[in-house]
């Protein structure tokens, strides 16, 4: 099962990415949570990237292509993955694709979930976070049992780009950069949408039935 889950900011790609690699068991590989761990670690990567995401720009593709093209390569991808932010940019997809082709490889699909600007401005202004095991809550949509602590017991926060501001950049840089692999995966034959609106449970059903149609 290899799917990449493509949409904007907040549409719960991560949600629906962390319910499909419990379920299935297959690695949960997300763009964001990679560059964030390099951050707080302080490491090359993430002092490269840092002045990139707290303005709500994208990483330069250099650094993201290499990065990913090594991440799907390592053990724990062989039984599977689902990429959850990347490609974000026609760059990276195009890079993807071939080195996915060089290996023999395939995706089997890409889920394109769609959602209307205000709704996603509710889901990202509501989000809670877990620094320590990337779990993520809502605080109305799906709050956490101890208000502000994770289920693992580390305090919940609240994303720096999570700031409206960076939320508006982040939505606009969204639709010229990452937009367009909509047309490009249908162009391939790979694009399924899912209407995100409705509950975790419900976009969860349409997921879990596109994974089905599409898995050899
Ligand atoms: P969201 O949950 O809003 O979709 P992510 O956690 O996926 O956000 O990404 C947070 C930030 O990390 C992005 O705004 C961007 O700066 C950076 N980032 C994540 N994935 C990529 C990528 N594939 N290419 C470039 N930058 C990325
Ligand atoms: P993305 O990874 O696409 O940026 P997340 O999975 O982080 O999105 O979800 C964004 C916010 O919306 C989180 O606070 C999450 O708990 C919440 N959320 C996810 N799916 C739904 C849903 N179907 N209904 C309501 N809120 C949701
Ligand atoms: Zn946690």
């Amino acid at each position: 099962m290899q799917f990449v889950f493509l949409g904007p900011p907040g549409v719960g790609k991560g949600t629906q990415a962390a319910k499909v690699s419990e379920k299935h068991g297959v690695v949960h590989i997300a763009t964001g949570d990679i560059l964030r761990k390099a951050m707080a670690e302080k490491s090359p990567l993430g002092v490269k990237a840092k002045g990139y995401i707290d303005e709500g720009k994208l990483v330069p593709d250099a650094l993201i292509i290499e990065l990913m093209n090594d991440r799907v390569r390592q053990p724990d991808a062989k039984s599977g993955y689902i990429l959850d932010g990347f490609p974000r940019t026609m760059g990276q997809g195009q890079a993807f694709t071939e080195a996915l082709e060089q290996n023999g490889e395939h995706l089997d699909g890409v889920i394109y979930f769609s959602l209307d600007d205000a709704a996603l401005v509710e889901r990202i202004s509501g989000r809670r976070s877990c620094p320590s095991c990337q779990s993520v809550y809502h605080m109305i949509f799906n709050r956490p049992k101890n208000d502000e602590i994770c289920a693992c017991g580390t305090p919940l926060i609240r994303r720096k780009d999570d700031d409206p501001e960076t939320v508006t950049k982040r939505l606009s840089v969204y639709g010229d950069q990452t937009a367009p692999l909509i047309a490009y995966y249908k162009e391939l034959g790979l694009l399924s949408e899912v209407d995100a609106g409705g509950d975790l449970e419900g976009v969860n059903g349409k997921v879990e039935e596109v994974l089905q149609g599409c898995s050899r």
